[in-house]
């Protein structure tokens, strides 16, 4: 009889462990990483290219974006940045672009903001003294 509750004590020690690790080992949210300088990236600042192979590059912040842009230049196909005041991707082309005193991405200190509308941006621009930056992408 003891035994075999010594069995059961072990059996029940090894369920626990079991499941221990195997909560440990659950899937963290997947990251997504600059693709120029492996930053965790803050969405509301980040760029992302589609090439002409469809694949997507995403970058932490401008300053990456460009980096990268003028060694992928022939092949990237579309461009997008996030409107810093709605959180939405819009196209480069629509975008406006504002240098300013306020930094976005620490590590590469950049400065340069995009918004979706005009008044955004010039509302930016006056309160941080920024000035107009031109389309970066183009
Ligand atoms: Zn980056």
């Amino acid at each position: 009889m003891a035994s075999n509750k010594r069995w059961i004590t072990l059996f029940i020690i090894f369920v626990i462990i079991s499941l221990a690790s195997g909560c440990k080992g659950e899937r963290k949210p997947i990251e997504e990483r600059c693709d120029y300088d492996g930053v965790k990236i803050e969405p509301l600042y980040a760029v992302y290219f589609t090439l002409q192979d469809g694949s997507e590059k995403k970058f932490c912040s401008i300053v990456c974006a460009f980096m990268s842009f003028s060694e992928l230049k022939k092949k990237v196909k579309e461009v997008m940045v996030v409107d810093e005041i709605s959180g939405k991707k819009i196209s480069d082309s629509q975008a406006f672009f504002v240098e300013s005193e306020v930094v976005t991405v620490l590590h590469n200190k950049n400065r340069i903001h995009a918004f979706g509308n005009r008044e955004d941006a010039e509302k930016h621009l006056k309160r941080f003294n920024g000035r107009w930056n031109e389309n970066p992408f183009r």
